[in-house]
Order: C-alpha cells, then sequence, then structure tokens
C-alpha cells in the first residue's frame, strides 16, 4: 500500500465509466453478482489499494494511503504490548466491537452457530489481552431510527426543497466515498445524514461508555471488526475526529479475514477457544443472543424505512416487503399503493453496475425512486472483500451460499423495541430532536475537490 507512489495520472476507472455510460449502460446490467467488482478493479487497470473500493487507490491522499496502512494487525498488536510495559500512563482500555456481517462469515467458516462464533470469537479476542468486545448492532438500531425520522421529515419537505429526495443510504463508505469524489454535487445532497452503524459505534464507545467508565476518550483505543476494507477509511474522516483528545471515534479497523490471520500466526483454531459472553455497553450486562434487522443481506435500511414511512405518512401497516427484481438480483424496487397511486417508491442497487444504472436515471432525470438503499459489493455486505475471498481474490461462493443462510436465520429484532435505545435519547442524548443528537448520530457529505485533496489526479 504505498499511495505515495501515485503521480498525476488518469483515472482509468473514470475513463472506463465514461465510456459505458456513452454506450449502453443497460448492456452492464446483466451481471449475475460476486464477480462484479473483481472485474470492475481488472479494468481499472490501476494499481489497487483498497480492492473493494469503488474509488481506487488515486483518489487517496498520501495522508491517508499511511493511515489507512497503519490500520492493520501490527497496530493492536503495539496497543496489547504498551499495556504489558510498566508505564501505565501509556496503558489503553482495548475494545473490539463486531459487525454483524462479520459473524456469518466466523459461523460458516468453522461450522459454528452464530451465537458459538460471537462467543468464541469474544473468547479469543480477550485471551489476546482485549478487554471489552461489543456487537455494533445497538450502533445500526441508532442509523436506522435516524434514517427513518429523516426520510420522512424529507419526505414532507419534498415540495419545497429541491434536494430533499431522493435519499439515498449513507451506511456504506464505498459508496459515500464514490459519491462525494465522482459523483458529487448531482448526489451528496441526497445521502442521508445519519451515520454509518460503525461511526456512531464509535461515538457509543467513546463518548457513552467512556463516561461510564470515567475514562478519557483517548485512553481507548477502540477496534472494529468488519467485512471490508472501505471501512478503514470511513474511520479516518476529519468528521469522526475529536481535536481536544486527539483521538479518532474508530482507531482501527480488522477485517473478519485479518482477525482469522491473526488466529492462524497464533495457531488457534476457533473451535479450541472458551467461548465469553460479548460485553454490553450497560454496566455489567452482557449480551444474549445474537440478532439482526429486517434485510436478508444487508443492514435493513430499505426494509425499517419503508415501514416506518407507510406507517408514518399514510398510516399503512406493512407486515412484509415485495420485491420485484428489475435487471437483476442486486435491483430491486419496493413500492406502496394507495387508492390506486404509488405513494412510496424504494429500491436497492447493490455494486458498482447498479450503481451506475441508477445515476444514469438521475443524470436524465427519470429517477422515480423516493429513497435508495446503495451498497457498493454485489450481493451486500456479507460479500464485502475483507472475508470469504479464495486466494486468488475471488468471492469464496459456496462459502457465502452458507454466511447468507447463517444470515437469514438470525432473529430480527427492530430498533424500536430496543430499551436501551429509548432511555439513552432521554439520558445521554438530551431527547431525540436535541443538538446532542445531531453532534452525535449524524455527519454531513459533500463533494471533495480531488485536486485540492488528492495527488493532481484528473477524474
Ligand atoms: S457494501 Fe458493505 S462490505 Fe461492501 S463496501 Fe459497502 S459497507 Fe463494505
Amino acid at each position: 500500500m504505498k499511495c505515495e507512489n501515485c503521480t498525476k495520472k488518469e483515472c482509468s476507472k473514470k475513463q472506463k465509466n465514461d465510456d459505458t455510460q456513452s454506450t449502453s449502460v443497460d448492456a452492464l446490467s446483466s451481471n449475475d453478482g460476486f464477480e462484479e467488482k473483481n472485474e470492475f478493479h481488472t479494468l481499472a487497470n490501476a494499481k489497487i489499494l483498497l480492492s473493494d473500493c469503488l474509488a481506487c487507490d488515486n483518489c487517496m491522499t498520501s495522508e491517508e494511503g499511511a493511515r489507512v496502512f497503519q490500520q492493520n494487525q501490527k497496530e493492536l498488536f503495539r496497543i496489547l504490548n504498551l499495556n504489558k510495559k510498566c508505564d501505565t500512563s501509556k496503558h489503553k482500555v482495548l475494545a473490539v466491537s463486531i459487525c454483524p456481517q462479520s459473524l456469518p462469515y466466523f459461523a460458516a467458516k468453522f461450522n459454528l452457530s452464530v451465537n458459538d462464533a460471537a462467543k468464541r470469537l469474544c473468547g479469543f479476542l480477550k485471551s489476546l489481552g482485549v478487554h471489552y468486545v461489543f456487537d455494533t448492532t445497538i450502533a445500526a438500531d441508532f442509523s436506522i431510527l435516524e434514517s427513518q425520522r429523516e426520510f420522512v421529515q424529507r419526505y414532507q419537505r419534498r415540495n419545497q426543497e429541491e434536494h430533499a429526495l431522493p435519499m439515498f443510504a449513507s451506511a456504506c463508505p464505498g459508496w459515500i466515498r464514490y459519491a462525494e469524489r465522482v459523483l458529487t454535487n448531482l448526489v451528496t445532497s441526497h445521502i442521508c445524514t445519519a451515520k454509518s452503524p460503525q461511526q456512531i459505534m464509535g461515538s457509543l464507545v467513546k463518548g457513552y461508555f467512556a463516561r461510564q467508565q470515567n475514562l478519557s476518550p483517548d485512553k481507548i483505543f477502540h477496534v472494529i471488526v468488519a467485512p471490508c476494507y472501505d471501512k478503514k477509511l470511513e474511520a479516518l474522516r476529519e468528521d469522526f475526529y475529536t481535536a481536544l483528545y486527539n483521538s479518532q471515534e474508530v482507531d482501527c479497523v480488522l477485517t473478519s479475514g485479518e482477525i482469522v490471520q491473526i488466529m492462524e500466526q497464533k495457531n488457534v483454531s476457533m473451535k479450541d477457544v472458551t467461548e465469553v459472553a460479548v460485553d454490553s455497553l450497560f454496566d455489567e450486562i452482557k449480551e444474549g443472543d445474537v440478532v439482526r434487522h429486517d434485510g436478508k443481506r444487508s443492514d435493513g435500511y430499505l426494509e425499517h424505512i419503508f415501514k416506518h414511512a407507510a406507517k408514518e405518512l399514510f398510516g399503512m401497516d406493512v407486515k412484509e416487503i415485495t420485491y420485484k427484481a428489475l435487471k437483476n438480483k442486486d435491483f430491486q424496487e419496493v413500492t406502496l399503493e394507495k387508492d390506486g397511486e404509488t405513494v412510496l417508491r424504494f429500491a436497492a442497487a447493490y455494486g458498482f453496475r447498479n450503481i451506475q444504472n441508477m445515476v444514469l436515471k438521475l443524470k436524465k432525470g427519470k429517477f422515480l425512486y423516493h429513497f435508495v438503499e446503495v451498497l457498493a459489493c454485489p450481493g451486500g455486505c456479507l460479500n464485502g472483500k475483507g472475508q470469504a475471498q479464495t486466494e486468488d481474490g475471488k468471492p469464496d461462493k459456496a462459502l457465502l451460499n452458507q454466511m447468507e443462510e447463517v444470515y437469514a436465520a438470525i432473529p430480527v429484532r427492530l430498533p424500536e423495541t430496543n430499551m436501551h435505545i429509548q432511555k439513552m435519547y432521554q439520558d445521554w442524548l438530551e431527547g431525540m430532536d436535541s443538538k446532542k443528537v445531531q453532534e452525535t448520530l449524524h455527519t454531513k457529505y459533500s463533494a471533495v475537490n480531488q485536486t485540492a485533496s488528492s495527488l493532481d489526479i484528473k477524474w
């Protein structure tokens, strides 16, 4: 990963994209899923540093490149070793938060139930010297609830405010990076301002949890275990840095695959690890069984926002969502009819080709959707490039199929039913409409000037 080596060069991905759009975008949309990104990156003909990022390495500044490079297993061991030294002033409380889309990988790879996988992963991390292991599902609860409310507000403002709709989901950093650096003003004002589950987890650990433990945020080293590399870049965003404490919300992101590498280096098998219950952010309570959100291949933004909007805006209770596949299984549509009129039209667009088609429709003014759940990876987050890859860097389809089964079998918990969330809104966030909610759970997205921020790249 030597971004410093990138000097002036045309972005070959952008050239390809332009070529594609000027010929036939629809011709691109016959993909059947998992191979797409690799093909895309091969076409890019550039040195790819974050192989699963929609934006190639060309858009990383040298500083970002160096800081992303630091986010690896060595960084975790640097902190673990510091904690063994006599100088306690340099010790850190080590907290690791695990994304729910990583757990099916450990479960399927080691032939465990998802609950056993969570407990064994926790046991392994604690055997290394990690103090706390959390599940990021509670952060996704907050992210979904804030996205739901924002959608309803945008819908109500749609006739007064040009950019109120469509609203695009903001949870995928691959999509966000591409939107900010390539699509720029065309989409940035349409991106939901709710922070991603990863970054809300950062606020919970460095804000809420630190306060409970009477710790300064910089005394906690917070690691996220995630399905993709794009989240390493997300952790570096300026918005997620507190100058007062010289502290990022998330200090280091390790992919699920990087955790397995640590196990292999240490000659540890998940099957031999002692099970330890996952910690909760709340006192001495431990987490119970693993739960997920609606949406069998994602964090469920589309389904939760759709049901919430149907109820809030039209007084309709939607129990089951019926998807209509459009070009392929990664481009699907959901509609709500009332009195013979389509009042809500949502889409899920996963993978670069479907995103390209969606953007083309937006450019042509033929955009019918009120909300789109955009994910960079075909198939969604389980197919993140930080897990379930064969040795030659292709998706391990057999493993992915197992992971999808594991994930779909996890029970669903609605964010609205999480009692801790309601209490935190009142006690910690000072009410649902407070300034603190905006500061803690939201961020902003804007066009990034490539020439100002990167290494003289022409898009
Ligand atoms: S779809 Fe999920 S795994 Fe893929 S880049 Fe986005 S956040 Fe990462």
